[in-house]
């Protein structure tokens, strides 16, 4: 059965870290009018047939024939309410919030991944421009606001392309998010991500060194039990060759100070806690949380190394650092805007999900 080879490949993706961080990114399969997409908080690498809920498509698309609010959190309330009740009777999961994304497209087999070597294009100065030159028949969006609105842009421009060209778009790039690829089968997928990852791999001038390197112990045990009086989590610390370029000082910091795409804020903070050397690591942790109303996850501590409040958040700024890198070879990084990510920081779905997860 289909669906269960969507399942095997959700784990093959969801376990290789070339594609796949802390079980982001999402799968689905349609059938009969039913759409199976993964449901919220589960991780891809170990997701099984209860990871998925099954919708009815034809509520789907009756979604797009409502009104919503204006107002974006009720919208995304809304929104929310009746996909829930899209569900097949008996699911209780709740729906990825790219659900309604992946009814859209027209293919049996759909697969969104936040893949670093793909981010390292659509989070980039000159993304737009690259994904054209390299990827003629794909579409791209801008940053948009995820959920509604961006489903709802991608509809209009399928739409769009369909009615000239009579074509779909079976590949599709989201600035500071990820790509999503459809096609007749999942062998067929594989095969547009093994296209896409070469070509862009093709482009690069540079790759991350993440080569150990080493620290002040004396210094590294200080700093730890500093933030660990701060918050009681398991601090990890790491230094690598990257690492030590990026906090020499402040501007060469800058390239991985903020946030590429929302679940970097998710998992890691909106942005790391950077520390001068020789600074008070307690006072600028202090101001941090004052100044942001959230503490942060990564404290980058210059010339010394980064340190990570609870396991999760350091293989997202390793992931921030190699997009970062990636992106050089495509007009330098681009984060998302600081109106985007206050949206991001707001976001109940999101909320919900990184309570899910941890
Ligand atoms: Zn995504």
């Amino acid at each position: 059965m289909s669906f269960q080879q969507l399942v095997e490949h959700s784990r093959r993706y969801g376990s290789d870290p070339a594609f796949v961080l802390l079980g982001g990114g999402n799968t689905s399969f349609k059938e009969d009018r039913t759409l199976y997409v993964k449901a919220s908080g589960h991780a891809l690498g170990t997701i099984g047939e209860d990871g998925f809920v099954r919708m009815d498509l034809d509520l789907l698309e009756q979604i797009w024939h409502k009104q919503y609010s204006q107002d974006d959190e009720q919208r995304e309330d809304e929104v929310l309410k009746d996909m829930m009740s899209c569900r097949l009777e008996g699911e209780t999961a709740r729906p990825s919030v790219e659900a309604l994304l992946h009814a859209l497209l027209p293919f049996p087999y759909v697969v969104h991944l936040h893949p670093a070597l793909v981010n390292g294009v659509t989070c980039a100065q000159d993304g737009e421009a690259s994904v054209h030159r390299l990827f003629g028949e794909a579409l791209w969006v801008e940053l948009v606001k995820p959920g509604f609105i961006l489903a709802n842009i991608v509809r209009e421009r399928l739409i769009a392309h369909q009615a000239k060209t009579g074509k779909v778009y079976s590949l599709i790039f989201l600035q500071n998010h990820g790509i999503f690829v459809g096609g007749q089968s999942l062998e067929e997928i594989a095969q547009i991500y093994t296209e896409v990852l070469s070509t862009i791999e093709a482009q690069l001038v540079r790759k991350p060194d993440f080569t150990e390197c080493e620290a002040d112990a004396d210094k590294v045990e200080k700093v730890s039990g500093v933030l660990q009086g701060l918050k009681n989590e398991r601090i990890l610390f790491r230094n690598t060759l990257e690492f030590k370029h990026l906090l020499t000082d402040r501007s060469s910091f800058a390239k991985a100070g903020s946030s590429f795409t929302p679940d970097h804020i998710v998992y890691a903070g909106f942005k790391p806690l950077w520390v001068d050397e020789g600074a008070d690591v307690s006072k600028a942790f202090v101001q941090f949380e004052r100044e942001h109303g959230s503490a942060p996850k990564i404290v980058c501590v210059q010339n010394l190394g980064v340190f990570s409040l609870g396991e999760k958040p350091l293989p997202l700024f390793f992931d921030t650092v190699a997009i970062s890198v990636y992106s050089e070879s495509f007009g330098g990084p681009r984060f998302m805007d600081e109106a985007m990510i206050n949206f991001i920081r707001n976001w109940e779905v999101e909320k919900y999900r990184s309570q899910v997860s941890s």
